[in-house]
């Protein structure tokens, strides 16, 4: 009824078009922004959670070669049979689970929610957590609670159950490690929120490889959990590919919702190569797992400012003497780019999240924030 009277309206021929998007366009879109990415304009780019480091030539030189075989007058491979296979031996997926891939991550998330979605149905999250888990339940029409962490960024189990109990979520999202603040959480308290969980779990391991800890081999134990992971945070963001695992019961029916051929040709073809030469992929990770414990000793020597240890590519820190706006901007001023996230608000007032770059990067930061606050 609703949805006829606003294509009634929309014949009004003198209608400007403002107001035909503003009827069309569901409420809870309008009041949305899209996401929005900052131009870093040739600043060290330390904002995005990316691997700061380039493909080794001897690589790059295989990936074109490799390319230059890709039909891209066919579809691709509408099941990416090979890539999941590379995927299953790189990352010890146990045999009986099946995979989804994604466009990035993201798009599994969207997948998840596409195929469960119901009118007046809820998502649960602990907050504050990955922003796209609220963006696209909001998108899909179902409602998003946010069940703050505690004090030092942990589950609050009790409260959590709370939640669950009273909202009944369809899924419930745990990002392990959690982006923005970095930290894992304790693994008794996700595993009886797995148990105690009305609806799905998904755990997202987007940062696995720069951690020891992972639910991968929990797939067996609960059959209402999945695990998501990317490539994006270990050097290949720009293929945009996620995977998500899960008993086949599950990935059966989620997979009627994604689109025939969402892993493109080339994308295939080069992730597959990658993750074959993987060997340079874990040498950048350790090389980062190395270099995210000299950035958070160096900060955490530095007076004022406060610094959470991190099992990720990425640390959360806090100047306490100064606005974060004038942290953040210092430093773009002297050819840093990190993230804002102060105007999120709530446990992140005054804190900014700094991704782990080069040694020469990373150097960069530190001098400049130093320099900003006289040590
Ligand atoms: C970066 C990130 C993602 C999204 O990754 P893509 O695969 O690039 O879409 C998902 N979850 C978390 C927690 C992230 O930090």
């Amino acid at each position: 009824m609703i949805a006829r009277e606003a294509l009634l309206l929309l014949r009004h021929a003198t209608m400007n078009i403002a107001d035909r998007v503003a009827r069309l366009v569901r409420p809870e879109i309008r009041a949305t922004r899209a996401y929005a990415v900052a131009d870093a304009g040739g600043r060290i780019k330390l904002d995005a959670m990316e691997s700061p480091y380039p493909l080794p030539p001897e690589i790059k030189q295989a990936w074109l070669d490799t390319l230059r075989e890709v039909e891209v007058n066919r579809y691709p491979d509408a099941d990416a049979r090979a890539l999941k296979q590379s995927l299953r031996e790189a990352m010890a997926i146990p045999a009986d689970m099946e995979l989804l891939l994604g466009n990035g991550s993201d798009e599994l998330i969207q997948v998840v929610l596409l195929a469960v979605a119901r009118p007046g149905s809820y998502v649960l999250a602990p907050t504050p957590t990955f922003v796209m888990y609220e963006v696209i339940t909001n998108a899909v029409g179902m409602d998003f609670v946010g069940v703050a962490l505690t004090e030092d960024f942990g589950l609050d189990v009790v409260a959590m159950r709370t939640a669950m109990r009273r909202y009944e979520p369809l899924v419930t999202f745990i990002a392990c490690p959690n982006n923005p603040t970095g930290n894992l959480f304790a693994t008794d308290a996700v595993e009886e929120l797995v148990s105690d969980a009305p609806g799905l779990v998904v755990i997202d391991e987007a940062y696995f490889a720069f951690t020891d800890s992972s639910y991968i081999d929990h797939l067996h134990r609960y059959d209402n959990l999945l695990v998501l992971r990317t490539l994006s945070k270990m050097g290949l963001a720009g293929l945009r590919l996620g995977l998500l695992a899960g008993a086949p019961a599950w990935i059966e029916e989620l997979n009627k919702v994604r689109l025939p051929y969402n892993i493109n040709s080339l994308t295939q073809a080069s992730a597959q190569l990658m993750l074959k030469r993987r060997e340079f992929i874990a040498e950048q990770v350790r090389q980062t797992r190395s270099e995210r414990q000299r950035v958070f000793t160096a900060l955490s020597d530095l007076a004022g400012v406060r610094v959470w240890p991190s099992e990720t590519n990425f640390i959360l820190f806090r100047v306490q003497s100064r606005e974060a706006k004038d942290v953040y901007e210092g430093l773009y001023a002297a050819g840093v780019l990190v993230k804002n996230l102060d105007p999120q608000g709530g446990a992140l007032h005054a804190c900014l999240r700094v991704t782990i770059g080069t040694p020469v990067e990373n150097d960069a930061f530190i001098n400049a924030l130093k320099e900003m606050l006289g040590a």
